[in-house]
């Protein structure tokens, strides 16, 4: 689940930009472009498979972050 950084929930975040690459149908790579509808910040979310084998939350960068307690992706 990714939360803005400065609101900490997700309730105003909305992805603007979603590219998923699929390697022997399964996603490979995961990028994602998110803007914070309340106070406007944006990040980006980055998966990549083969960089994360035994991690599978992936990365972000700018205002937003990983909840990772409620990740659906370690359920
Ligand atoms: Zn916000």
């Amino acid at each position: 689940m990714i939360i803005c950084s400065n609101c900490e929930t997700a309730q105003f975040l909305q992805i603007t930009q979603s590219r998923v690459y699929f390697e022997n149908d399964e996603p490979s790579e995961i990028t994602e472009k998110y803007e914070c509808t309340l106070c406007e910040a944006t990040g980006k979310y980055e998966y990549s498979k083969h960089d994360h084998e035994d991690d599978d939350v992936g990365d972000v960068t700018g205002d937003i972050e990983v909840d990772q307690e409620e990740s659906p992706l370690r359920a």
